[in-house]
């Protein structure tokens, strides 16, 4: 029987055949490259995935969400801003909420690193980054995720800098710019395709970050490592799914002892945890009954405990804060 093309996809090849004809003086290898390994669709991400990083969440629907839905609002001092910076220690969920904006604000999500654009033929990562920004706007709203944009912005380095790594980020940056002209320019229409494309970036070395690009984040947003409430939640929606022992003060405990992790060393943990019913069966595991096997205990997390630490130093810690408050806005 032949496949009947859901009809999401559909609407979806559409679109991006629509747009392939109207963009101009982009190579369409390029172009095609960019759709088949940039886009992401999918594996969406909402709001109430992430625990905690309210303030996040609000600074991000002010700047992209709202916008993005209601671009008639969004005019003259009201612009929304072309770049937003997410900055902090590593695994505190900035991919996250990238992800969360993009399904929120029903946007193309264009998910970068500074690899992904780099190709080994000379002009080729300039031709990505061209039909990368031409793509954006075709398929307007969107986002373009650059993940670890230290790397790719990264501050000029007279000495060690690679030609073809100085080439793709000058390309950028100006790709960056026409953006901005474009959306700032009089005579654009309501939803002009260059008023809803918004860079979004992270990274964990802010410092690291050539001072041109940095003026072009107007708002950068510190994702600090969660407070007490936000482990809390975070440990809760980890224990949903997993029948377990645990009453409210052993969460409680685990809160106190987990204070100075990540999110990412947060489920790293549970995950470990998880795996105790199964180590202490030893052999036994392979032929013990599912019904059989034990609910995880707070002893399991007592034993991971030993073994996951936190990921992020207290001297690393002092560095971003110290970066937040020259530089950033701050807020869990
Ligand atoms: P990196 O800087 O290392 O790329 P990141 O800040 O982008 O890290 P994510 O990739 O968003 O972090 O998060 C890593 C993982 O940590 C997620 O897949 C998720 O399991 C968990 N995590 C981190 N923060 C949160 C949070 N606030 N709520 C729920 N899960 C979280």
């Amino acid at each position: 029987m032949p496949d009947t093309p859901d009809p999401e996809h559909q609407i979806w090849n559409n679109r991006v055949n629509e747009a392939l004809k109207h963009i101009t003086g982009v190579d369409e290898a390029a172009a095609r490259q960019i759709l088949n390994e940039i886009v992401v669709k999918g594996d969406e991400v909402h709001w109430e995935d992430i625990a905690g990083l309210e303030q996040a969440k609000t600074s991000l629907k002010e700047t992209v969400v709202y916008p993005f839905l209601r671009p008639d609002l969004f005019k003259g001092l009201r612009e929304p801003a072309r770049g937003m910076l997410l900055f902090g220690p590593p695994g505190t969920g900035k991919t996250m909420l990238a992800r969360a904006v993009a399904t929120e604000s029903q946007s193309t999500f264009f998910s970068i690193s500074a690899s992904s654009l780099t190709s080994k033929y000379l002009g080729e990562s300039e031709k990505l980054v061209r039909a990368l920004f031409a793509l954006a706007r075709a398929l307007a709203p969107s986002i373009i995720f650059v993940d670890e944009i230290d790397s790719l912005l990264s501050a000029r380095n007279d000495t060690g800098e690679h030609e073809a790594s100085r080439r793709i980020k000058t390309e950028f940056l100006v790709k960056w710019s026409d953006l901005a002209h474009a959306a700032a320019g009089r005579d654009h229409k309501d939803g002009d395709d260059a008023q809803r494309v918004l860079v979004l970036a992270a990274t964990n070395l802010p410092w690291a970050i050539d001072e041109a690009a940095r003026r072009r984040f107007v708002r950068r947003q510190y994702i600090p490592l969660p407070e007490s409430e936000t482990r809390l939640k975070h440990l809760k929606t980890l224990l949903k799914y997993q029948t377990h022992g645990l009453n409210e003060k052993d969460i409680e405990k685990l809160v106190n002892m987990t204070d100075g992790f990540s999110g990412s060393d947060i489920t790293a943990l549970a995950k470990d945890a998880a795996m105790g019913p199964l180590r202490s069966l030893g052999e036994a595991l392979l032929f013990t009954p599912r019904e059989q096997i034990r609910p995880v205990q707070f002893i399991d997390f007592e034993a991971s405990l030993k073994t996951i630490r936190p990921s992020v130093s207290k001297e690393g810690l002092e560095a971003f804060e110290e970066w937040a408050l020259k530089y950033g806005s701050s807020g869990a």
